[in-house]
């Protein structure tokens, strides 16, 4: 059976222009890019490379790049770095929909005497930009939000927010762990202090990672030991996924045109389909203003779980709208804090697409989720009670 995987949020199949070029530093050439001897520098040689090529998928310097182990470490990064250069600050500023590497890091922070302030986003998934505004003060230490939301796929106003914070002297974080390579990101022009960016979402390998630090910006580093980043982050790098980094974002840059048009084109085609086809369902967060290959949908009166397990039975790989990593059912806390109804919220099933996806596919989808969830409802008796 063919798989047609539609989960690209959670992570890409690693490209094989990418995979090809990983494949020497794997054998080959495993020297340590630190080492004095020329078979190691050559080796570093290619991390030079492949910083400017992570740098100019950004329009940052790439002196300005700081290569981690995944989007996680980024974030972290990113706030212990803010905390650590401001120490008289006690004060963070975010949105109640970030994703858990920013929302639980700072969970364990406000029980360590930080306040945090969460602002919330209406039920469009639209940030409360007001909130943030009126909450920004002498005390504030960093202000982060995510780029785009991995559930919905909503974009924030990252620049307007930025230049109120650089305005107030206040450190911007953003979170572009699922915007970079789905959208033009230009780091100068958005006026951010650091963004965190992951090589598994854009079809380089899982464990491996970037923070982009604005130069002149003060840092103290998350992971301490070597020189390595030029002390930013210490550790010896992660040869071959770097270099398979770089080479993602190269073919990312070369991509945004598929993205807008081809890719976007197929997210709303199967939407369209779905509405018209599955009665009782509904799109989350605002329509307009999404990252082109995200498409979170909600069918009343079904369990998102069951969905999913059907689905995987004809092939279809895609996630749902609960909070299932931490063994719940409850509807995620992005659903919760848009204020989803409850019945949608718990048959939300998130589909994202990838340039590999292909027209066929989403035909597939359309083909077989309209069924499944016919034969999810038959058997509700809460379905039979309304319809
Ligand atoms: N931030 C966002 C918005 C994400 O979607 C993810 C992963 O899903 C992360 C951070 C964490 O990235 P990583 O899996 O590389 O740690």
């Amino acid at each position: 059976m063919n798989i047609v995987y539609t989960d690209n949020n959670a992570t890409t199949r690693v490209a094989p222009e990418v995979l090809e070029e990983m494949l020497p530093y794997l054998s080959e050439y495993y020297g340590n890019p630190s080492s004095m001897h020329s078979f190691g520098g050559n080796v570093g040689r290619k991390i030079t490379e492949a910083r400017a090529k992570v740098a100019d998928l950004i329009n940052a310097d790439p002196d300005e790049i700081v290569f981690t182990s995944c989007g996680t470490e980024s974030d972290n990064a990113a706030i212990h770095a803010a905390l650590e250069v401001n120490p008289q600050k006690r004060h963070i500023i975010t949105s109640n929909v970030e994703h858990p590497a920013v929302k639980n890091t700072l969970e364990r922070l406000q029980k360590k005497g930080y306040t945090v302030t969460f602002a919330p986003v209406d039920t469009g998934g639209r940030l409360d930009t007001d909130l943030v505004y009126k909450n920004m003060s002498e005390d504030t230490a960093l202000v982060t939000l995510m780029w785009a939301n991995n559930e919905t796929g909503v974009i924030f106003p990252i620049k307007e927010v930025a230049k109120k914070a650089n305005e107030r002297g206040i450190i911007f974080h953003t979170d572009a762990v699922q915007a970079v390579g789905k959208i033009p990101i230009d780091v100068k022009d958005s006026g951010v202090d650091m963004l965190s960016l992951s090589g598994h979402k854009i079809h380089a390998p899982k464990g491996v990672a970037a923070l982009y630090v604005k130069k002149g910006l003060k840092f103290s580093s998350f992971m301490t030991g070597g020189h390595q980043e030029k002390g930013r982050r210490g550790g010896t790098e992660n040869t071959a996924s770097i270099i398979g980094l770089g080479k993602a974002c190269e073919l990312a840059k070369g991509h945004f045109w598929e993205m807008d048009k081809r890719v976007r084109q197929m997210r709303d085609y199967l939407e369209r389909q779905l509405l018209e086809k599955i009665p009782s369902s509904s799109i989350n967060g605002e329509i307009k203003n999404r990252l082109p290959n995200t498409l979170s949908i909600g069918f009343d009166a079904v369990e998102g779980e069951s969905i999913l397990l059907l689905m995987d039975q004809a092939g279809i790989c895609a996630s749902s709208g609960s909070a299932c990593t931490s063994g719940s059912l409850d509807p995620s806390h992005v659903l919760m804090a848009m204020k989803v109804p409850f019945e949608s919220a718990h048959g939300t099933i998130r589909f994202s697409l990838s340039i590999y996806n292909t027209l066929e596919e989403m035909d597939h989808i359309v083909t077989v989720l309209p069924q499944v969830i016919k034969r999810l409802r038959d058997m509700s008796p809460f379905w039979k009670n309304q319809n």
